[in-house]
C-alpha cells in the first residue's frame, strides 16, 4: 500500500500534516531521521506509517522505544482498533505475558513493538533482535521522547544513553529519533549521544495556533483558579500544574469541594493510585487532574481543554511542553497560568542551592529570566515564544496581550526609589525583606519601621502614590532583570546588584502592565485562528441528540475495550457522523478518524445508533 493509503485506510485521515508526508518518505526510504515536532503535531504516525510499510514490503517489525510504560497499553490499544498487529514489552507485563509476546516476535507476527528503553539494551532482548536481524526482519528503530537522552531535556533518562548499542549492533537498520522538545542545547545533544549525526532533521514550526496564552498576576491564585475554571472550562478536562505535592492535594481537594471533578496527581502517591487516577482522566470526561511536573508526558488525551499553572515552571521549554498537553486535536485551548513575586524568589533559590556548578546555575539563570520577560510581556505572548525558540512571527491574535492590550505605566521612577530605599537600609547597617521596604516606601509606621528608625530615611513615605501591587511588580522587573538580588541565606532580603546602578541612573526604562485582567473579564472570543474541528455547538438540535447518544454508545465500547474513548473515535469524528446523519455504510465512508477497520467493526453499530435518536 502507498502511504497515501495507508493513511486513508488503516487511520482514516485525509492528508498528512505539515512535514508528515516528507518524514514518511524519508523513513520508508531507509533514511535515519530526527524529528522535532511540538506536542499534538502528529509524531506518532511518523513512524507508524513507515512500520506498516516497510512490514507489507517484507521487511519486517519496528522497534519503538519509549519511556511511557503507563501509556503503552493505550497506545498499543489504539493500533489494534485501527488493525495494526501490535504489541508491548515492558515490566507491567508477567512472565508468561511477556514471552508470549516474544514468540510472536520470532515469529514475525508484529508489525509495532513498544519497548521501554531498559528492555531494549537487555542480553536476552538484544538475542531477539540479532535473530530478527540475521534474518532482516528488522525493519526500523523508533525512539520516542528522545531528549529523555540529554541532560539538559527535563526528563532525563539514563537508559537512553545505551541505545547507541541499536547503531553499533544493526547499523543498516534505520532510526527515527523524535521530540517536542526544540532548544539548541537539547538537540545538540540528542544528535551527539545517539550518533545521529548523518540523520536528517526535520524541524516543524512550534507554533500551536490553536491554544490560546494567557498569564496573569497571582492575587489569590485559589480564587483565581476557581474562577477561570469555572467560567471558562466547566465540565471540561484539564490540567493544573502546582510546584508541591501538599499544594497538588489542596487544590483538587479545593476544587472537589467547589463541584469540579478534580484528582491528584504526584510521586508521592501510590504507585496503584497513581496510576488509577491517570486512566481514570484518560478514560473520563470532564477530570481535572492536578497534578505536579512528573504527570503528562506522553499523554495523547486529545480533549484536554486548558493547562494551567498555579506556580511559575522553571524555564519556556517546561511550560511549552506542558501547556502543549492542551488542545491536541486542534480545537480551541487555553494555556493559563499565573505567577507572582514569590514565585520569582522561589526559582531563584532554588538555583542558588543547587549543588550544581556555577557555569550550570548561570544558564537556569538565564532559562528563568527568559520566562520573567515573557510573563511580564506587555506584547505578543506567542511571539515572545517562537522566538525562544528561534521562529520570527506576527502579533497571534490569540493571546491576553493580543486580545485585550495591557496599559503600561512607566516604573521607572518607582524602580529607582524602590532601589534608593534597599540602599538606604543597607548603609544604615541593615537588610531586609520585601514587605518592609515596600512599608517604608509607602510611609507606613509600622512597629519595625518604628523601632529601626527608618521613619527618619529620605525615602520613607515618597512612594505614597504607588499600591502594594505596583510595588510588587516593579520589584519582580527588578528581580527579574538582576537589578535586585534576593537573599535566600539571609531570610530572602533584598540586596543591591551590580545591576541596580543603571536603574537607579535611569539608563534602563521598566515597563509595567497597568492591572491584571481576571479572567471573568475575559471575553469569550476563542477558536478565532482556524480551528480543525467544529464544537458541538454547530450542530443542530437534532444533531446535538446525535452526538450525545453517539457519545453514550462509545463509553460503552470504550470500557468493554479497557480503553480511552478517544482510541474508539474522537469528539470530532463523532461531530463528523452527527453532521452527516449516515444512513448507510457508503455514508460512513471518508470522514476523518475512520479508517477502514473502524468501518468494519463499527459502521453496522454506528448505524444502529443513528435509526434509534
Ligand atoms: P504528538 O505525538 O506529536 O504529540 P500525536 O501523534 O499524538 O501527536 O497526534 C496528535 C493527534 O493528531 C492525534 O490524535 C492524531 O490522531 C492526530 N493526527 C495526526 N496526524 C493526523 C493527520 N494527518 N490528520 C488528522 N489527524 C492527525
Ligand atoms: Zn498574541
Amino acid at each position: 500500500m502507498s502511504i497515501h493509503l495507508i493513511l486513508q485506510e488503516v487511520f482514516g485521515y485525509g492528508e498528512f500534516r505539515g512535514p508528515q508526508q516528507a518524514i514518511i518518505e524519508h523513513a520508508v526510504a531507509g533514511g535515519d531521521a530526527l524529528v522535532l515536532m511540538p506536542t499534538g503535531g502528529g509524531k506518532s504516525l511518523c513512524y507508524q506509517i513507515p512500520a506498516i510499510a516497510r512490514e507489507q514490503a517484507g521487511q519486517g517489525i519496528t522497534v519503538v522505544i519509549s519511556p511511557l510504560i503507563a501509556l503503552m497499553h493505550d497506545q498499543v490499544g489504539a493500533l489494534h482498533e485501527a488493525g495494526v498487529s501490535a504489541a508491548f514489552l515492558n515490566s507491567t507485563l508477567s512472565f508468561e505475558e511477556a514471552a508470549q509476546v516474544e514468540k510472536r516476535l520470532l515469529r514475525g507476527d508484529i508489525t509495532l513493538l513498544y519497548c521501554a528503553p531498559e528492555r531494549v539494551t537487555t542480553p536476552r532482548f538484544l538475542a531477539q533482535l540479532d535473530s530478527l536481524y540475521e534474518r532482516g526482519k528488522l525493519s526500523l528503530f523508533a525512539i520516542d521522547e528522545a531528549h529523555c537522552v540529554s541532560q539538559w531535556g527535563h526528563d532525563f533518562r539514563p537508559e537512553y544513553r545505551a541505545l547507541t548499542v541499536l547503531h553499533e549492533r544493526y547499523g543498516n537498520v534505520p532510526r527515527i529519533a523524535l521530540t517536542a522538545t526544540a532548544d539548541t542545547l537539547t538537540r545538540a545533544d540528542i544528535v551527539e549521544r545517539l550518533q545521529l549525526q548523518d540523520a536528517r532533521l526535520f524541524l516543524s514550526s512550534f507554533d500551536r495556533p490553536n491554544i490560546s496564552y494567557t498569564i496573569v498576576e497571582k492575587t489569590q491564585a485559589t480564587q483565581q483558579l476557581l474562577r477561570f475554571i469555572s467560567n471558562e472550562h466547566r465540565g471540561e478536562a484539564g490540567i493544573v500544574y502546582c510546584q508541591s505535592r501538599k499544594r497538588v492535594e489542596e487544590i483538587a481537594n479545593m476544587l472537589c469541594d467547589e463541584g469540579i471533578a478534580a484528582l491528584p496527581y504526584h510521586a508521592g502517591l501510590d504507585t496503584k493510585v497513581r496510576q488509577a487516577n491517570q486512566d481514570q482522566f484518560l478514560r473520563s470526561e470532564g477530570i481535572v487532574m492536578v497534578a505536579t511536573i512528573a504527570f503528562g508526558m506522553g499523554i495523547d488525551k486529545p480533549d484536554v481543554r486548558f493547562v494551567a499553572h498555579l506556580d511559575m515552571p522553571k524555564n519556556i521549554e517546561g511550560y511549552y511542553q506542558e501547556t502543549g498537553r492542551a488542545g491536541r486535536d486542534g480545537e480551541a485551548a487555553d494555556a493559563w497560568m499565573c505567577y507572582g513575586l514569590q514565585d520569582v524568589v522561589n526559582q531563584r533559590r532554588m538555583i542558588d542551592e543547587s549543588p550544581a556548578g556555577e557555569e550550570f546555575k548561570q544558564g537556569l539563570r538565564g532559562k528563568l529570566d527568559a520566562l520573567l520577560g515573557l510573563s511580564e510581556a506587555t506584547d505578543c505572548r506567542r511571539v515572545r515564544l517562537l522566538h525562544y525558540f528561534g521562529e520570527e512571527s506576527k502579533a497571534c491574535g490569540n493571546c491576553d496581550n493580543c486580545l485585550r492590550p495591557p496599559a503600561v505605566w512607566d516604573g521607572t521612577d518607582c524602580a529607582r526609589k524602590l532601589l534608593s530605599t534597599i540602599y538606604r537600609v543597607q548603609q544604615m547597617g541593615g537588610s531586609y525583606g520585601a514587605v518592609h521596604i515596600m512599608d517604608i516606601l509607602r510611609g507606613k509606621s509600622t512597629e519595625k519601621v518604628t523601632q529601626r528608625g527608618h521613619e527618619t530615611l529620605s525615602t520613607f513615605g515618597i512612594g505614597s502614590a504607588f499600591s502594594e501591587v505596583q510595588l510588587r511588580g516593579v520589584l519582580r522587573q527588578l528581580i527579574a532583570i538582576g537589578a535586585v538580588a534576593v537573599d535566600a541565606e539571609a531570610f530572602n532580603t533584598l540586596k543591591l546588584t551590580e545591576g541596580s546602578r543603571a536603574v537607579l541612573k535611569g539608563e534602563v526604562p521598566v515597563q509595567l502592565r497597568e492591572s491584571v485582567s481576571t479572567p471573568a473579564e475575559r471575553k469569550a472570543k476563542r477558536g478565532s485562528t482556524a480551528s480543525v474541528v467544529k464544537a458541538p455547538a454547530s450542530l443542530d438540535a437534532e444533531g446535538q441528540a446525535r452526538y450525545v447518544a453517539l457519545k453514550a454508545w462509545r463509553a460503552e465500547v470504550a470500557k468493554e475495550h479497557n480503553l480511552p474513548a478517544y482510541v474508539i473515535f474522537h469528539d470530532a469524528t463523532l461531530v463528523a457522523i452527527a453532521e452527516r446523519a449516515p444512513q448507510s455504510l457508503d455514508d460512513l465512508q471518508g470522514l476523518s478518524g475512520i479508517g477502514a477497520k473502524k468501518l468494519e467493526a463499527y459502521g453496522d453499530e454506528v448505524l444502529r445508533v443513528m435509526e434509534s435518536v
